[in-house]
């Protein structure tokens, strides 16, 4: 265990802590200004005016990306690069090998080398799919715009950003402003590491919403940008629930490692979805009627506490393979199942805790991750933490053969295993400890500017131990090095429930459907369909698969009609008191096919069910600690 501190000690201090990096940099910082005007064609204009003495200079562009846990940087959208010093313009070379790495020679008598570049952000959303700006609002993540001196600590190389912003829109961001000037907005002098921690978002329809009640410190404050002002509509209830979730996190963790927090809210259907955590804020969106329409209010329920409960468990606290100098160290993922896994579970509890959820909705998201869990016929060959250390080849793979495959699994499968190490932990001291007392240990310390403290495997189970004595090394080794055919649901049942499945909608695959995002067959015939009626994705072993269907294959009819989700149920129905196959017509690839499902079961949908001789273990694991 170590800190990597230095990050964050004040923003005046920063200028100084520069020049034992490079022979190149001097300990002045790197001026960055970014021309935002040209956002609604997802196209910003970088400008940097980099220190440098004469001689050869390698600047390279940010590779491993915090939070996506892999090379992420968007090198493919860097493009218009052109170098410049003394009025001259000074060609450039990539570096043979490493593609992100460029050669430069700076000439005598210069001390400034000036770089024009321009990034493209219509397929890169923070690391995920989809544009990053729309016509009304953009978000801008600066790991795609700088370049900085090859092999200096992000630490160590300081910045001072501005930008301008399109005429009229409004910005939110945990940088720090020293002056705003029409659009034209500076920043402080902050590291590297705090820029590229630090995004922005801006938009022509934007809300500010102070979470922080009357009196109290620290600042936190949501940001909202949408693709209309009606979007912005967060109705008091949310507001009061957004506060507490701001009471029950002091509550749970006991400390807060941030100067202030932004909670920087997207809306929109017109840019990549995302959630991305950095120490002082997330960056997150949601559809564009999240607010309004009580179906996604629900869906994205726990989007916001996840990506909050990350400035603890994540980003404060964060697996030693996973806290690199700079971001050409490549990551290692091995820990994920601690910080994505005990993210997930915390940010749904908090989502229950602080009233975003109810009991009923929770249960009905653990129903569903246990199941779709328990269906992984990937689990035969892939430990979990498999998962976890190949984040970087799985993370856009989509959901084609996802259950043989396996996906990001160590979220949901992690959000069990904590689930069951809370359990024991209340079992084992009779109620006295749980959790919640784990998290106060090992995310609690003490409050202050944001800082790193790594931890290992043996870290977790030490603390662990403390908290409650047990054999956590072989149960925590088990879960995640050990292949086995059923998802760990101890943790549900210890808590008084069981999975079970039934014809009642889930709320949440019921949401989705009336959302008409996809209709989900996945414990009957073993299959989910799109909108458009392509198989998302086909359970090795299920009825579907066995009659033939793979992943791809587009549903045209059922039983001799037109496919629609209403219509495959009612076959199932009709198909319970039947000895017929279900014949489903399927395009694949231009050509039609019938195929015949042997199934009889009807509709099965997974649930939380009460074990009445149990105590509710589960719902004290849900109770507020806030009044
Ligand atoms: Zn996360």
């Amino acid at each position: 265990m170590g800190v990597r501190g230095g990050r964050s000690c004040g923003w005046s201090l920063s200028l100084f802590l520069v020049f034992l990096v490079s022979p190149r940099l001097t300990a002045q910082a790197i001026r960055l200004h970014v021309d935002l005007t040209d956002a609604p064609r997802n196209i910003y204009h970088a400008h940097l005016r980099i220190p440098a003495h004469a001689g050869e200079l390698s600047l390279v562009f940010p590779k491993w990306i915090p939070g996506n846990h892999r090379p992420s940087g968007p090198l493919g959208a860097l493009t218009g690069i052109h170098m410049e010093a003394g009025g001259h313009t000074i060609p450039w070379q990539r570096d043979a090998i490493d593609v992100y790495e460029f050669h430069v020679s700076v000439p005598a008598g210069v001390d400034t080398l000036d770089v024009s570049l321009d990034a493209l952000t219509s397929q890169d959303s923070a690391g995920a799919g989809g544009p990053a700006a729309s016509s009304n609002l953009l978000d801008l993540n600066w790991n795609a715009v700088v370049l900085y001196p090859r092999g200096a600590r992000s630490d160590d190389v300081s910045f001072l950003p501005s930008v301008t912003l399109p005429g009229g829109w409004r910005f939110g961001t945990a940088l720090p402003v020293t002056r705003t000037t029409g659009d034209e907005v500076e920043f402080a002098t902050v590291s590297l590491t705090t820029l590229v921690d630090s995004p922005l978002i801006a938009g022509s329809h934007y809300r500010k919403i102070e979470l922080t009640k009357p009196g109290e410190a620290p600042l936190h404050q949501m940001d909202l940008v949408a693709d209309a002002e009606p979007d912005l509509a967060m109705t008091p209830t949310d507001v009061a629930a957004y506060q507490k979730l701001v009471a029950e996190t002091r509550a749970l963790f006991g400390e807060r490692h941030y100067r202030q927090y932004h909670f920087l809210l997207t809306l929109s259907d017109q840019v990549g979805g995302h959630g991305l955590e950095h120490h002082e804020s997330n960056d997150s969106v949601a559809a564009e009627r999240t607010l309004l329409d009580p179906d996604l209010h629900m869906l994205y329920g726990g989007l916001v506490p996840h990506e909050f409960v990350h400035s603890w468990n994540g980003k404060y606290r964060r697996p030693s393979g996973l806290a690199t100098a700079n971001y050409q160290e490549p990551m290692i993922g091995d820990l994920l199942w601690v910080y994505e896994g005990l993210t997930e579970y915390l940010g749904n509890v908090l989502a229950k805790r602080s009233g975003l959820w109810t009991e009923e909705q929770y249960r009905e998201a653990l129903a569903g991750t246990a199941a779709a869990l328990d269906h992984r016929s990937g689990r035969k060959w892939r430990p979990l933490e498999d998962t976890a250390r190949s984040v970087q080849t799985l993370r856009m793979m989509g959901s084609q053969w996802q259950n043989w495959r396996r996906g990001l699994d160590y979220y949901p499968e992690g959000e069990l295993i904590w689930l069951e190490v809370d359990s024991i932990i209340r079992q084992q001291t009779h109620g006295q400890r749980s959790l919640n007392d784990f998290c106060r240990r090992f995310h609690g310390g003490e409050s202050g500017p944001p800082k790193v403290m790594l931890y290992t495997f043996d870290d977790v189970v030490r603390t662990l131990n403390d908290v409650a004595p047990y054999n956590w090394t072989n149960l925590l080794r088990e879960r995640v090095a050990a292949t086995s055919l059923h998802a760990p649901l101890a943790g549900i049942e210890n808590g008084g429930w069981k999975l079970v499945y039934n014809d009642q909608p889930n709320l949440f695959t019921q949401a989705e459907e009336k959302l008409a995002k996809f209709a989900d067959f996945s414990y009957s015939l073993g299959f989910v369909a799109g909108a458009d009626g392509k198989l998302d994705d086909v359970i090795v072993g299920s009825p579907g698969y066995q009659s033939g269907l793979g992943p791809g294959m587009k549903l045209i009819a059922v039983n001799g009609r037109k496919w629609s989700p209403a219509v495959l149920h009612a076959a199932l129905k009709s198909g319970q008191g039947s000895d017929q196959p279900i014949d489903l017509l399927v395009e694949n690839a231009q050509f039609f096919k019938t195929y015949s499902v042997v199934y009889h079961d009807g509709d099965k949908n997974p649930h939380l069910e009460r074990i009445s001789a149990q105590p509710d273990i589960l719902a004290d694991i849900l109770q507020p600690l806030t009044r």
